[in-house]
């Protein structure tokens, strides 16, 4: 089987290291292989996107001496692809009228998920009547009716694991009220299409990889294998966010930065040699090497 992995950035804040770390981890894991290598740019949510923002992105991955497959799939362009797929999904899709604020109080006392208080099921059951008379007053969203019970699989970075959506999460998002698509339905439909057979993203999306897994098996798609990279840190320790400038690759590229010491930076908090060129860390490359513990960024270049 031909590999394919994939970078999927989103343009709506600048790539730091973890970022490019992302993407010359899921580089390497691909080209290893002989595979080949798509880039994504995750652009559905139009008032958070930057203008321009995607461009930069791809450059500074060029900058870094990585390079794509194909011209990038912008996720603003495929809207049709994404409510096909909803019709796929059938009677497994339901709408709901609910606002934040209803979701919030009705939702038993329950550590939020990302997506927020788990959803209680208000309108799992609304009869058509029902249905007919909240959509005169209120756009629904949609959501899938999620099984009961964990779902497991192996992820090639984090191991076992096992999540139970139902119980954490609930009935979730597949298209907002205001019509934007949610990203769990979309990353499984453009992964799907361009037929992407390995994963390697961030840890922080390692708990939606089980909805994702929901909707490979609910839409009859092979799904791909995952491996979720352990988080990098700021230097104290801290999560790096998109607004630490200092580690963003715009500010490492305008403080005059050699992207060969970015790459070697990169490679060497990910347990490989610190050589300069992604071609350079291709031999030998297995994912065996990247450490499985949350790494932090050194203050050094
Ligand atoms: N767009 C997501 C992000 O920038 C990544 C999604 C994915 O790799 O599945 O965090």
């Amino acid at each position: 089987m031909v590999e394919r992995g994939r970078f999927a950035p989103s343009p709506t804040g600048e790539l730091h290291l973890g970022n490019a770390r992302t993407a010359l981890l899921s580089w390497l894991w691909a080209r290893a292989a002989g595979g080949s290598y798509l880039l994504r740019v995750e652009d559905l949510d139009a008032p958070r996107v930057r203008p321009g923002l995607a461009e930069q992105q791809l450059d500074e991955l060029r900058w870094l001496g990585l390079d794509w497959d194909g011209e990038p799939v912008r996720q603003s362009t495929r809207a049709d692809a994404y409510d096909a797929a909803i019709a796929r999904l059938g009677e497994h899709v339901y709408e709901c009228f609910c606002s934040r604020a209803e979701i919030a109080a009705a939702s038993a006392p329950h550590a939020p998920s990302d997506e927020g208080p788990r959803y209680p099921g208000t309108c799992r059951a609304l009869t058509r009547a029902e249905r007919e008379e909240r959509r005169r007053i209120r756009a629904p969203a949609l959501r899938l009716r999620v099984p009961d019970g964990a779902i497991a699989f192996e992820d090639e970075l984090a191991g076992p694991q096992s999540f139970d959506v139902q119980a954490q999460v609930g009935d979730f998002v597949l298209r907002r009220a205001d019509g934007v698509h949610a990203y769990q339905l979309a990353v499984v439909v453009d992964d799907a299409e361009s037929r992407v057979t390995q994963v390697l993203r961030g840890a922080d999306l390692l708990p939606s990889t089980a909805r994702q897994l929901i909707l490979y098996q609910l839409l009859g798609c092979p799904a791909p294998r995952w491996a979720h990279a352990p988080l990098v840190l700021s230097a104290s320790g801290e999560r790096l966010a998109k607004r630490d400038r200092s580690a963003s690759l715009a500010a490492l590229r305008a403080g005059g930065q050699d992207p060969a010491a970015v790459v070697a930076r990169l490679a060497r908090i990910s347990g490989l040699q610190p050589l300069g060129s992604p071609r350079e860390l291709l031999a030998g490359f297995t994912l065996a090497m990247v450490p499985r513990a949350p790494v932090r960024v050194s203050e050094e270049p």
